[in-house]
């Protein structure tokens, strides 16, 4: 594929179409692990209270494992548990050899500790790559779980031939399970990788300097339409990470889902760009998926 910079013409990298690719070679994993004998690829999601967008995620999680056919296990736990029992059914879910993936849905009550129960989940089983322990291996270059929203994006770069090699990176926003992880994925000596990396955040100065020198720009930020045409270069390949609902009346729920790059504004400048949706959103199941066979298949740990 012709390297991006001298293209002219812009190309939309379809994500949805890479994770449905993504999601039939899990499944074919599969057939082929139960043909050797083994067991379905097992994931558990623990889902604490009733918030609506919590919900929406782990039932599409639910919906992705059946279609590859995976197990799947759903525990809903009430608003109000307390830490110390969230922690037990996390504790025994660890000891269970029969799950491979445990996830447990961000954000939980004010009363319970993030921190403590993320940390509280067995590394081996740490599919979303959030465990200090699988952050650490990250970094170091060494077999982990990639938190999934980074990790599909890098499926992206690699499956469209984007050449990263030498150029320019600029990632927007500092998150833990996106801005950070992608940093240091892309300044990783691999392929997509060995780029220079800038990450910039909401106490840069100077923003649009930098995101003009950008070869790949990567957006995780939260804000609608953020990026427009007079913060990047021409031939400039565009990751959208960002998710933004906005009123509209050309949808029969009266919403509809933006990113945080102004995509009208940018698309006869840039040579490569995510649209929102159908971009990024696909890949991160994807890649949980993958990260939940791999346990499986004990390819981690
Ligand atoms: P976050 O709120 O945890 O972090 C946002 C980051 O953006 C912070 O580091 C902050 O410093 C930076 N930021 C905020 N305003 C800024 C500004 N004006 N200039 C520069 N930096 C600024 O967000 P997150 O969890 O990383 O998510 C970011 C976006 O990506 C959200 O829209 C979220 O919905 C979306 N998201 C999408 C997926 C997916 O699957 N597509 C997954 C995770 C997050």
């Amino acid at each position: 594929m012709e390297e991006y910079q001298e293209c002219n013409i812009m190309i939309l990298l379809d994500g949805k179409k890479v994770a449905l690719d993504v999601r039939n070679e899990i499944s074919d994993q599969v057939s082929l692990l139960l043909k050797n004998g083994h067991k379905r690829p097992h994931l558990a999601a623990i889902l604490v209270g009733n918030d609506g967008a919590s919900q929406t995620y782990v039932n599409a999680k639910v919906k992705a494992c059946k279609e590859v056919n995976f197990q799947s296990t759903l525990l809903r736990l009430d608003e109000n548990i307390t830490e110390s029992d969230l922690l037990a059914e996390v504790e025994r879910i660890n000891d269970d050899s029969a799950i491979d993936g445990l996830i447990v849905q961000l954000p939980l009550p004010d009363h319970i500790d993030e921190k403590k129960v993320t940390q509280s989940i067995s590394p081996s089983k740490d599919v979303d790559g959030f465990h200090p322990v699988n952050i650490g291996k990250m970094v170091l270059n060494l077999p982990s779980y990639v938190p999934a929203t980074p990790a599909g994006i890098i499926e992206i770069l690699r499956r469209y031939n984007i050449n990263c090699s030498g150029k320019h990176c600029v990632v927007i926003g500092r998150s833990h399970i996106v801005g950070s992880p992608m940093s240091i994925l892309m300044a990783k000596n691999s392929n997509p990788g060995n780029c220079t990396v800038t990450l910039v955040h909401s106490k840069t100065k100077r923003l649009h300097e930098i995101t003009k020198m950008a070869d790949i720009l990567i957006v995780a930020i939260g804000k609608k339409n953020f990026v427009n045409e007079d913060m990047i270069k021409d031939g400039v390949c565009i990751i959208d990470v960002g998710i933004n609902r906005v009123k509209s009346d050309k949808t029969k729920s009266g919403w509809k889902l933006i990113g945080d790059v102004d995509f009208d504004a940018v698309k006869n400048k840039c040579s490569y760009i995510t649209p929102v949706p159908g971009g990024v959103g696909p890949m991160t199941i994807a890649m949980l998926l993958n990260n939940t066979l791999n346990s499986a298949k004990k390819e981690i740990y």
